[in-house]
């Protein structure tokens, strides 16, 4: 696409001068390949840049012997001279710890730094180390270079799109990855709800729909289950296997093969057999029947393959991502009935079989195969980043928070400022005050999750407010702002209004929840509701009874004097008394005792209390943190 594109200025304040604004991208940061598109400005539409094939950079990031990276083709063919300085599939690398991919450490043929559990991984090539974040950042910066020479216009903003099932640490590092290669990020994006976009599905605000989206790549298979209602995105379900894809297909090709060499060459011949067979495999896909004399070792062998043996290979392989879709439906509580269109995604999808048995599943509906499968993730990213730029005031592109955002209250509560399903970006604040007279800090713990106790739900981080000027229990007034960015990234405000001191965080968990953890923590809220409406029932009676006696005490020195004998006698043995509840009573026998300082105090505390600790004492109106 090399065109002349309308070029739009915009004027710097501080220089006076006028800059070119940059192009906006999409970009899908593949396992095996890596592409970027946008839109093309002349017909509206989104376009891969580039003759085929062009743009289209294997995501492989090969290190000379200087410690100088070199990414693409290039460094693809490295693969095979350099193994050991050659970087393949860093996405499955990107936000992970040595423990999470401990079990596939086989795989990979360059040296992954065995380091401390919650560590980040590093990869080691000749005693220089590279973490994931940068060398994907190498793989932007080539799309980045390649979309700038094409296009002659400066690209400096990006969405890129992850797997649904990506946690907030792979998130996180992938918008690291576009930051250090000098891309403002606008949004990370799912895959699948990119290759929706790009079928142009979600973009009318009327529309609801449920549809499925099955990727089957190079080297990973994911299938999602996705809901889209006002242009909303909610992830329904996900399910895959990052170690499953068109690569398999090929070894399965060339185990058949193996039958027809002598054994001993077997070893040997694997590697050079590989290519050929995904050459094959793509020849019969294709519906010609392939053949080749295959020289190795002084020997000459017929190799052969159609589709109807390519298929009955490897049927398992096909079985296994039918039966991943299937439990994705299960998972989803849909049945087949249910799902409104299917869209295929990956460049093993071009596998006839396939499209064949998803429109045996879903015969009544459309199966979306018309855009080119391995560019619709891009294609879609394109589109949104279209809308982000501002481009189209007619869509509003929302995504939602899976799990419940909060704080912890007095008794280890959870108080939720952000609920599930809550569409994204949004803001919520909520007031709180203090526990204890004269408190000067106050540390807010944030948790996600559905249940009632924070023990049970997932501590994201803690922000300490200090320098609050010394009150009594429940004067000042602290304002918790929680601000939910478009990429699920949480920040969080605490201000103290009277004196406006406040203090920020920005929240990100370095090891995020996989959509199984979400999915259980959903499951745990609501097999154990009842049980924890109750605790939570009991803990606010013991909070308000903790908070009583230490106000009423609080109370008695000093007011004593303005007290008669009697009234201070009366207080404290009911005082004592609801002490005594709170080990082994129930929730009732607490109130009771609530009930009755309450009411003894009434009479004279209306009489004799200032104002402030009359509000503390009548009730907790704000809560207290
Ligand atoms: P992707 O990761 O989406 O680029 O997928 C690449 C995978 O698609 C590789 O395993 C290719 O062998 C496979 N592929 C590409 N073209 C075809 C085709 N015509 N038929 C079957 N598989 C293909």
């Amino acid at each position: 696409m090399r065109r002349s594109v309308l070029t739009k200025v915009s004027i710097n304040i501080k220089s006076g001068t006028l800059e070119e604004e940059g192009l906006v991208v999409g970009i899908d940061l593949g396992t095996t390949n890596s592409l970027v598109a946008l839109i093309n400005p002349d017909t509206g539409k989104p376009e891969v840049l580039g003759k085929a094939g062009e743009l289209l950079v294997p995501s492989v990031v090969h290190i000379t012997h200087d410690g100088f990276p070199v990414v693409g083709n290039i460094a693809r063919q490295a693969l095979i001279t350099h193994p050991e300085s050659t970087i393949f599939s860093v996405k499955r690398l990107l936000g992970r710890s040595y423990k999470d991919i401990e079990a596939h450490a086989p795989f990979y043929t360059y040296r992954i730094l065995d380091e401390a559990d919650e560590k980040l991984v590093r990869i080691e090539v000749s005693g220089k180390y590279f973490t994931p974040i940068e060398l994907s950042a190498e793989i932007l910066n080539e799309l980045k270079r390649r979309a700038e020479t094409i296009t002659g216009r400066t690209v400096n903003r990006a969405v890129i799109t992850v797997p649904a099932y990506f946690n907030d640490s792979q998130r996180q590092a992938t918008r690291d990855a576009g930051k250090m290669a000098g891309l403002e990020v606008l949004r990370i994006v799912n895959e699948p709800t990119a290759a929706s976009l790009a079928y142009g599905l979600g973009l009318k605000s009327t529309e609801a729909k449920t549809i499925v989206v099955y990727d089957l790549g190079g080297g990973t298979f994911d299938v999602s289950v996705l809901r889209i209602e006002d242009s909303v995105f909610e992830v329904l379900s996900t399910q895959g296997d990052t170690y499953l894809g068109g690569d398999d297909f090929d070894r399965e090709i060339v185990k058949y093969w193996l039958h027809f060499l002598p054994e001993q060459l077997h070893s040997g011949a694997f590697k050079s057999l590989r290519l050929l067979a995904e050459q094959a495999k793509k020849e019969v896909c294709g519906g010609k029947v392939f053949e080749e004399i295959y020289n190795h070792a002084g020997g000459q062998y017929r190799l052969s393959l159609d589709l109807t043996i390519f298929e009955s290979v490897t049927s398992h392989l096909m079985d296994k991502t039918i039966q991943s879709l299937q439990s994705a439906l299960k998972d989803a509580k849909l049945t087949h009935e249910e799902i409104d269109e299917v869209i295929m995604v990956g460049g093993s999808t071009r596998m006839p079989f396939v499209k064949q048995r998803l429109v045996g599943l879903f015969g009544h509906i459309q199966v979306n195969d018309s855009l080119n499968p391995d560019e619709v993730v891009a294609l879609g990213a394109a589109v949104e980043a279209d809308v982000l730029a501002g481009n189209r005031n007619d869509i509003l592109l929302l995504d939602v928070t899976p799990l419940s955002l909060g704080i912890e209250t007095l008794g280890g509560l959870m108080d939720v400022l952000i609920p599930r399903n809550t569409k994204i970006p949004c803001k919520y604040v909520k007031s709180y005050t203090t526990s204890v007279d004269g408190q000067v800090k106050m540390s807010i713990a944030v948790y996600q999750g559905e249940r009632e106790l924070t023990a049970e739900n997932r501590k994201l981080g803690e922000l300490v407010l200090s320098g609050i000027p010394a009150m009594p229990a429940g004067l000042p007034k602290i304002e918790v702002a929680f601000l939910l960015n478009a990429d699920g990234i949480l920040t969080i405000e605490a201000k103290e209004l009277k004196s406006g001191i406040n203090q920020q965080v920005e929240i990100k968990p370095q090891f995020g929840l996989s959509d199984a953890d979400v999915e259980r923590m959903l499951m745990d809220s609501i097999s154990h509701a009842k049980e924890d409406v109750a605790r939570r029932m009991h803990v606010e009676a013991r909070t308000e009874a903790e908070q009583m006696i230490y106000m009423v005490s609080r109370f008695l020195e000093k007011n004593a004097a303005l007290l008669s004998e009697d009234e201070i006698d009366t207080t404290r043995k009911l005082s004592n008394a609801l002490k005594a509840t709170l080990t082994n009573s129930d929730k009732d026998t607490i109130l009771q005792g609530i009930d009755s300082l309450n009411e003894y105090t009434r009479s004279f505390a209306e009489r004799l209390m200032n104002k402030a600790v009359l509000s503390s004492l009548s009730g907790t109106h704000i809560d207290r943190i």
